[in-house]
């Protein structure tokens, strides 16, 4: 390694170890016996870093860019990653996503769920007509929006809704929960959500983990909840969150918000 591969090396242990303490420490504040899986976003940084993360024992990383994500996916395919989807997806983009992601965390329209799903018969006919094993079904996490019970501003300010971040409210869960579980290919994880901004995240976080457990019932599969950001991951493991997101506490600062 050169000397600043190695400075960089140094650099993201530190980090790393200072998110999994917090993490234990979270965990075993809320009564946990399992902490979450720990999920680095590793967008607007190199394939080099989620290398060296991945010496480190990271296995799973997220992406919310289908370009930036089918690059890096494709230049570390010798690697046994699992890649998490958690942008906003467009249905032209669905062909490309199943390829490399294991889980799409921000499905949040019907026409999405049919575009994974027709994304995902393609693939698997291919694979078939290749004589390669077929990839399993594609994880997915409804995305939710709780803006609107968040912030009373909600309409006024789109800038910092959960409308420019995408999601479904609370009342749509059901509705596209059965699109879902009626689309081949496609499993039903559970649910995601991104605190809305000025709102408790706690509070958000406890919301999510209520709708789950009620999904949960009607879906024995849907268990997994995603949530918890670098500034909020201690609420979202109080709260339940099976799953976190982690990037720049992990990696550094992002050039800018994306
Ligand atoms: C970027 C991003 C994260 C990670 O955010 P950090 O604050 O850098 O930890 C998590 N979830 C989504 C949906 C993101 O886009």
């Amino acid at each position: 390694m050169t000397a600043s591969a190695e400075d960089r090396a140094r650099d993201l242990r530190t980090r790393l170890e200072s998110v999994q303490r917090r993490i234990a420490e979270a965990t075993e504040k809320a009564g946990r016996e399992q902490a979450p899986q720990l999920i680095v976003v590793s967008k607007f940084f190199p394939a080099s870093d989620v290398q060296i993360l991945h010496e480190f024992g990271m296995t799973d990383f997220g992406e919310n860019k289908d370009q930036e994500a089918a690059a890096k996916s494709a230049e570390l395919s010798d690697l046994n990653l699992r890649w998490h989807f958690i942008g906003q997806l467009q249905s032209n983009k669905a062909k490309s996503v199943v390829r490399y992601a294991s889980m799409v965390h921000s499905v949040d329209r019907a026409s999405i769920v049919n575009a994974l799903g027709k994304a995902m018969a393609r693939e698997i006919a291919a694979a078939e007509e290749a004589g390669e094993p077929a990839r399993p079904d594609l994880e997915v996490l409804i995305q939710v929006d709780f803006g609107e019970e968040f912030s009373p501003d909600h309409d006024a300010t789109p800038a910092s809704s959960g409308a420019q971040r995408g999601g479904v409210v609370p009342q749509e869960i059901a509705a596209l929960a059965a699109a879902i579980s009626e689309t081949q290919h496609l499993t039903l994880r559970g649910l995601m959500t991104v605190a809305p901004l000025g709102a408790e995240p706690g509070k958000v976080f406890d919301r999510l983990r209520e709708e789950l457990d009620g999904l949960n019932r009607l879906y024995p599969d849907a268990s997994i909840m995603s949530a918890g950001m670098s500034h909020d991951l201690e609420a979202a493991i109080e709260s339940g969150a099976t799953h976190l997101r982690i990037g720049s506490d992990v990696l550094g600062p992002r050039p800018a918000v994306r």
